[in-house]
């Protein structure tokens, strides 16, 4: 069987948050929050916008009407 429940435990939970800042710094960072865009973003004319934003800005047409 894995060994993968060890005494190693930490260096496996560092090794995981390395690899989760690997991804993070490659990906873009969101004109609006300023926080790293995740799993999607989009480029509006050259801003970078995450899912999240995107999902507040997606709710003003309905407040507004
Ligand atoms: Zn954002």
């Amino acid at each position: 069987m894995s060994t993968y429940y060890t005494a190693d435990l930490r260096a496996d939970i560092d090794n995981y948050l390395d690899d989760q800042d690997a991804k993070l710094k490659n990906c873009p960072v969101c004109d609006d929050c300023g926080e790293h865009a995740q799993e999607s973003w989009y480029d509006i004319s050259g801003r970078i916008i995450c899912d999240k934003c995107m999902e507040e800005y997606r709710r003003w047409p309905d407040d507004i009407c």
